[in-house]
């Protein structure tokens, strides 16, 4: 009898394949080929690991108490002795550049090398170093884990992980991207919510993945085949033969109902009462474009910029950037692209190459989004010139996250001022109508939407974070994730404010939040007055197969009342007529 596990299904498709457990606090250490033309990169990145681990042991020197046992400060000082040492300064440098191989890897051959050699010593006290080699090693390790290297390099990956099915106990957004470039089939968490970053990043990789699986390591071991369920969030282990067929024949029903939809991707949405519904794509990755076009959405309404700064050292520079919007523009053909300003922080951290970052209590209600980039310009400034450059080679929105406040918005906007007056002074050219939108995502914003319209060209309501603030849910906190409804009243009545704020201002408003692709709440939307969705390109074809079904005025009459109801059970009542 085969064991049948439920957990969050976040991302739809079937896997069936071999398990692969990710232990917690151990390293694991695997082996990339590193593409010639990113062998300096590496190179740095492992340099990079190096002084950082150096800074965090001086650190701990200065920070001492001047009443330690000096054997403690002779342990942090042999410790830094050995980091400046060639064995690991130089040794590991010549291992990546004669073997084109991952820092993390070349590291451990030489912490290997030089772990035999001590265990050879007759010498008692000589063989204990060996404990100290370990200690400075995975010092660097975790250092260069956390900031891992994006594989580029296509079918370059040895990867034992290609084609398993991996079980961890929660997974970052940086570690999804990783996982995605050495194949893996589908992932499981124990933790983690449906709206997490890591959650929507496995929909725009096309992972199969289920989040919120409790204690689901200790029921399997590696190796062992399972099937999973990315849309309904099930793990089947002990599976026979008769189930392993059926789940088979899924996968390849799953593959030919997205061939026929794609026959008729390119025609428009349009209702019943022939309105025509504006259907854009999410993209995280600047490879999503293809889906764009696959999925044949009308352009990309959300472009979340922040996986750009992930997995590396130091942020992009304005060129980088630039070339990046440039070539997401040329490949879209002339789609439009709305650029999303950097959303980092809550669970979207990278260090890039800012040492003083401190991971917060409350991080979603932190230093996140706009917050950050206006505290610090000289992250934000960059991305904006970039932006505004990439706006003279293309139809570009910018789009600014997370504004809780006017004053927010009108300290950007004077920012984008001063930077088009620098760009013209130095003859470089943009496009000064760029349209600025915001997204409304914060309670605040939405009750004054009607403040920010006359200033912005665009809203796109932002409902992760919109419902994540005003249930005051944390949207990566499995333990909460039961109260996590975009249908509760609150969050209908704040969604109607919005779009009223739009329509009396005659500003548009889309929706960019998960909400918008899920075709449970694709009639509600509509009769809301919702015209343009984003959504991630997967979610397409349903969502446009239910609009050629639907009658907006009588949407329209239903969530009229539905906005009236003063009782919860007649609200149950209304909303299930949509
Ligand atoms: C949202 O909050 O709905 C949104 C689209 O932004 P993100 O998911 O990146 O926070
Ligand atoms: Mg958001």
């Amino acid at each position: 009898m085969s064991l049948a596990i439920q957990g969050s299904g976040v991302s739809s498709g079937i896997a069936i394949g071999p398990v692969h457990i990710l232990q917690r606090n151990t390293l694991e250490i695997l082996e990339y080929t590193i593409p010639a033309e990113l062998i300096d990169e590496e190179i740095k990145r492992y340099q990079y690991a190096l002084e950082v681990a150096k800074q965090q042991l001086r650190d701990l020197r200065n920070s001492i108490p001047s009443s330690t046992p000096p054997d403690i400060t002779e342990f942090i000082d042999t410790h830094l002795l050995m980091l400046q040492d060639s064995t690991l300064t130089s040794a590991p440098v010549d291992i990546i550049r004669q073997q084109y191989c991952n820092a993390e890897w070349a590291l451990k051959q030489q912490r290997d090398a030089l772990v035999h050699v001590f265990e050879q010593m007759d010498n008692d006290y000589l063989r204990t170093r060996r404990d100290d080699i370990d200690h400075v090693v995975n010092g660097i390790q975790y250092l260069l884990l956390a900031n891992p290297v994006l594989q580029e390099s296509t079918g370059s990956t040895a990867s034992r992980f290609k084609g398993h099915i991996l079980i961890a106990d929660d997974l970052s957004p940086a570690d999804t991207v990783l996982m995605q470039h050495q194949g893996i089939a589908a992932f499981i968490t124990e933790g983690g919510g449906p709206t997490s970053h890591t959650a929507i990043l496995a929909r725009s990789l096309r992972i199969p993945a289920i989040v919120g699986m409790h204690h689901i390591r200790h029921y399997l071991k590696d190796d062992e085949t399972v099937v999973i369920d990315g849309s309904r969030g099930w793990l089947l282990a002990d599976v026979d033969d008769s189930s392993l067929h059926f789940y088979q024949r899924r996968q390849r029903e799953e593959d030919q109902r997205i061939t026929a939809y794609l026959q008729t991707r390119d025609e428009p949405a349009v209702t019943v009462d022939n309105t025509t519904i504006t259907l854009n794509a999410n993209i995280e990755l600047p490879d999503d474009v293809s889906a764009v076009h696959e999925m044949g959405a009308h352009g990309v309404g959300l472009y979340r910029t922040e996986f750009l700064f992930m997995n590396r050292v130091q942020p992009p520079d304005e060129q980088e950037q630039y070339e990046v919007y440039r070539h997401i523009l040329d490949n879209l053909a002339g789609k439009p692209l709305t650029i999303r300003t950097l959303d980092l922080g809550a669970d979207k951290q990278v260090d890039g190459g800012r040492e003083d970052i401190n991971i917060v209590t409350n991080p979603a209600l932190g230093l996140r989004a706009i917050r950050l980039c206006l505290k610090e310009p000289e992250l934000f400034l960059p991305q904006l010139r970039a932006i505004l450059r990439a706006s003279a080679c293309g139809p570009v929105r910018i789009m600014l996250p997370m504004l809780s406040t006017i004053q927010e918005l009108q300290q950007v906007l004077r920012l984008i001022k001063h930077t088009q007056e620098q760009l013209r002074l130095y003859k470089l050219d943009f496009n000064p109508n760029i349209p600025i939108g915001v997204m409304i995502e914060v309670p605040s914003a939405a009750i004054m939407a009607h403040m920010f319209t006359p200033h912005v060209d665009f809203l796109s309501i932002g409902t992760n974070d919109l419902i994540q603030y005003t249930l005051a849910i944390d949207r990566i906190d499995d333990e909460v994730n039961y109260l996590y409804d975009p249908l509760n009243p609150a969050v209908i009545q704040l969604l109607a404010t919005i779009l009223r704020a739009g329509k009396r201002h005659h500003t548009p408003v889309t929706m960019c939040g998960e909400m918008a692709g899920d075709p449970s709440y694709t009639k509600l939307l509509l009769g809301m007055g919702l015209t343009e969705f984003s959504m991630h390109p997967n979610s397409l074809p349903q969502v446009k197969h239910l609009i050629a079904t639907s009658h907006i005025p009588s949407l329209q009459a239903t969530v009229n009342q539905l906005l009236q109801c003063d009782d919860y059970e007649n609200y149950n009542q209304v909303l299930e007529q949509l």
